[in-house]
């Protein structure tokens, strides 16, 4: 009965109050004005740079520059690994990379994780792509095996303590 009387002390005062979460994604907040989202590439400010800056300052590696033709250069990105940390966007030379304010993009493939605005899918791209995939599935194997030789240790033990 005590309980019952700290529950309604603690439920009566909010009863007339709004909510304070809200029906995402049917309602949205507005995203503050300094959010880092998806950084896109303007190819026409874009001159893919013999050093590219961008491609060097990613953290993450997750803006390439890939040929297109003969002699020309712009970078790609793989959304699935950015970090959103705004390097590229700051140190281009000639303000060719914009950090959007879109944040939602999770996806249900990596290849349409992938962005390049000429060339959606060169060959150079999918190598990096497949390399990315062998990395993954090599990490996931070192975990798996982690996690193993764990259990067979904390097995051998268990073992020893009952011996
Ligand atoms: S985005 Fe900027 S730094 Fe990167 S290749 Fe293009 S011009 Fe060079
Ligand atoms: S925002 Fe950061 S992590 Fe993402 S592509 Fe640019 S430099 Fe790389």
């Amino acid at each position: 009965m005590k309980k019952f009387g700290v529950m309604i002390s603690e439920v009566l005062p909010h009863l007339g109050r709004k909510p304070a979460t809200i029906l995402y994604p049917f309602e949205r907040v507005p995203v503050p004005e300094t959010l880092r989202g998806k950084p896109v590439l303007d190819t026409e400010k874009c001159r893919g740079c013999r050093v590219c800056v961008c491609e060097m300052v990613c953290p993450a590696e997750a803006c390439k520059k890939i040929t297109i033709g003969e002699d020309v250069e712009r970078l790609a990105f793989w959304y699935d690994r950015c970090v959103f940390c705004g390097e590229c966007a700051e140190r281009c030379p000639y303000g060719a990379v914009t950090m959007t304010k879109e944040f939602e993009l999770a996806a249900y493939d990596l290849d349409s994780l992938y962005a390049h605005p000429e060339f959606p899918k060169s060959e150079e791209a999918l190598q990096y792509i497949e390399k990315l995939r062998e990395r993954r599935r090599m990490k996931e194997q070192r975990e798996k095996e982690g996690t193993k030789v764990q259990c067979d240790k904390k097995a051998d033990g268990n073992e020893k303590q009952q011996n």
